[in-house]
C-alpha cells in the first residue's frame, strides 16, 4: 500500500519536496494500520501538518489492501542496531522485514542526499597530510551528532575536504538507510534561499535544511558578506546543533580566518572540531598516483608516478587530472606510459607549474600577507616589522624557486647569498620555536603552491 502511494504522492509534490519529506519515510503495515516512521520529530511534524490527509486518503482509496489508519512516529526500521541516529527506534528486533526489496527507496535516498558515490574513506589515501583530518572523519562517521559538532574541515584547493566530508555522509548512509543526509556546497545554499525567498517558500526551505541528521555544507567561505544566508544558516545552524544532527563545514580557510563572515557564525563553527588539511608530501601523491591509476585502469610504472609527483606539488585534483591525461593518450596511442611518454603529454602543464612561483610572486604574497608594501621588502629597513616578512619570503624563494642563492639575494634590493642562507636558518629556528611565525609560513606556502 505504502509503495503505491508513494508512486501517488511522487506524481502530485515537486521533486524537492518528495525528497525531503517524504523519501525520509519508512513504512511498516501491521493489519490495517500503516505505520509510518520519520528520522526525527521536525520531519513527522511536517509530514502530519502538510501531507498527513493526503496520505490518508491514499492509503484508504487503495486497491491493494484495506488501510484504516495511518500512524506517524519517529523512529526507523533499521538492520544494524547500535547505531546513533537510530537510537531513538522504538523496536528495532522485529521490524527489519518492512524494508526487504525496497532497493529503489534505497537508491532515491542516496540521490536526494547529493553525496557522489565515488568518494569513500576505501579510495582515500592517508598521509600525514590527512591524518588527523581522515580520523577526524571516521570518528564522525561511526557517532554522527556525538563525538564532535560541528566538524570544520580547512585547507587549500583541491587538497581533498569534499572528498572526505562526502565519505562521512556516504558512510553514514552505508550503515543506517534510514539517516537523512543532504550535502550541499555553500552556493547551492544561497541560491536555494535566494529562489525561496522569491517564491515565498521560505518555510520550506527553512523545513527542508532543517528535517536532516546530518548536514555537509562545502567552501563555507562563499558565504562571506550574503548577510541574509548568513543568517539563514545560522538558525539553521542552531536547530540542528540543539537537536544534536551532524553539521560538516568545510572551508579555505581556518574559521576565524574567513573575512566576511559574522562573528556568531564564526565562533560556532570553532565549536566543535577544526582540522586542517595539508598539501600532501610527496610519497602521499605518489600512493594517490597509483591509487586513482589502478581505479581508472591506467599502468603507471612507478618511476612516472615520482616524475609527476615530483613536478605536480601542491594539489591532488591536479595530480588527477594529470593521470587522466596520461592514460587517455595512452589509450588513444597505443603507447605505454614512461618516462618519455609523460615528459611529452604533461609538457604543458609542468611548464605553467614551474612558472608559477616566482621569486617576485613570492614578495607580493609576502608583503600583502604582512600588510606591507613589496619596495619595503626590498629596501634597508631594518626594523623587525619589515626583517622578518623580508627573511621569510626569502626563505619561501629558496625552497620555493629554482633560482640560485645569489640570485634570490639580488633579486631582494642587491643583498648577497650569505643573507639569503642566514634568513633560511633564522626562519627554521623560529618556526620551531615560535607558532605564529610557524603559521604564517605554513598560510604563505598554502597560498603560493595552490
Ligand atoms: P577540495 O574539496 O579540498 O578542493 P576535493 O575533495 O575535491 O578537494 O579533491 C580533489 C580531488 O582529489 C578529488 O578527486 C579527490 O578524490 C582527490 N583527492 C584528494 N585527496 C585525496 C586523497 N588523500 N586520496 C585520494 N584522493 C584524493
Ligand atoms: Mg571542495
Amino acid at each position: 500500500v505504502w509503495k503505491e502511494c508513494v508512486e501517488h504522492l511522487k506524481g502530485e509534490l515537486s521533486p524537492q519536496e518528495f525528497s525531503t519529506w517524504i523519501m525520509p519515510l519508512q513504512a511498516r503495515q501491521e493489519g490495517a494500520q500503516l505505520r509510518l516512521f520519520a528520522p526525527n520529530r521536525f520531519v513527522r511534524d511536517w509530514v502530519r501538518d502538510h501531507y498527513g490527509n493526503q496520505i490518508e486518503q491514499l492509503c484508504n482509496s487503495s486497491s491493494n489492501q484495506k488501510v484504516t489508519g495511518v500512524q506517524l512516529e519517529v523512529g526507523a526500521l533499521v538492520k544494524n542496531t547500535g547505531n546513533a541516529i537510530s537510537a531513538k527506534t522504538p523496536d528495532s528486533r522485529e521490524q527489519t522485514d518492512g524494508l526487504a526489496g525496497d532497493d529503489r527507496l534505497m537508491l532515491e535516498r542516496r540521490r536526494a542526499s547529493n553525496l557522489s558515490a565515488e568518494f569513500r574513506f576505501d579510495t582515500f589515501v592517508e598521509g600525514k597530510s590527512n591524518q588527523i583530518a581522515r580520523a577526524a572523519s571516521l570518528q564522525i562517521a561511526s557517532n554522527p551528532g556525538v563525538s564532535y559538532n560541528p566538524l570544520f574541515i580547512y585547507g587549500g584547493v583541491g587538497l581533498g575536504k569534499t572528498h572526505l566530508m562526502q565519505a562521512v555522509g556516504n558512510t553514514i548512509l552505508d550503515r543506517n538507510e534510514a539517516a537523512s543526509i543532504l550535502y550541499v556546497h555553500s552556493e547551492r545554499f544561497v541560491s536555494d534561499m535566494i529562489k525561496a525567498l522569491q517564491h515565498n517558500r521560505m518555510d520550506e526551505f527553512k523545513a527542508r535544511y532543517r528535517a536532516v541528521n546530518a548536514l555537509l555544507i562545502d567552501d563555507v567561505q562563499f558565504f562571506a558578506g550574503k548577510d541574509r544566508s548568513q543568517e539563514e544558516f545560522f538558525h539553521t545552524f542552531n536547530a540542528l546543533f540543539d537537536t544534536g544532527q551532524q553539521i560538516i563545514l568545510s572551508s579555505d580557510r581556518f574559521p576565524k580566518e574567513v573575512a566576511g563572515l559574522e562573528e556568531r557564525l564564526r565562533s560556532r563553527f570553532g565549536w566543535g572540531l577544526t582540522v586542517a588539511i595539508e598539501p600532501p608530501d610527496l610519497e602521499t601523491r605518489v600512493a594517490i598516483l597509483q591509487s586513482k591509476a589502478s581505479l581508472f585502469g591506467i599502468e603507471l610504472p612507478e618511476e612516472v608516478a615520482f616524475f609527476v609527483a615530483k613536478r605536480l606539488r601542491s594539489n591532488v585534483r591536479e595530480l588527477e587530472g594529470a593521470l587522466r591525461r596520461l592514460g587517455a593518450n595512452s589509450r588513444f596511442t597505443g603507447v605505454p606510459i614512461n618516462l618519455e611518454f609523460a615528459r611529452t603529454a604533461l609538457h604543458d602543464m609542468l611548464i605553467a607549474q614551474d612558472k608559477q612561483v616566482t621569486i617576485e610572486n613570492i614578495q607580493k604574497v609576502v608583503a600583502a600577507y604582512y600588510k606591507i608594501r613589496t619596495a619595503d621588502l626590498l629596501s634597508a629597513k631594518r626594523t623587525r616589522s619589515i626583517t622578518r616578512p623580508r627573511q621569510i619570503a626569502m626563505t619561501l624563494a629558496k625552497e620555493l624557486t629554482k633560482n640560485s642563492l645569489p640570485e634570490i639575494g639580488k633579486a631582494f634590493g642587491g643583498r648577497d647569498h650569505s643573507t639569503v642562507i642566514h634568513a633560511a636558518k633564522k626562519i627554521a629556528e623560529l618556526r620551531v620555536a615560535d607558532a605564529l611565525i610557524d603559521e604564517d609560513c605554513k598560510n604563505l606556502l598554502r597560498t603560493l603552491t595552490s
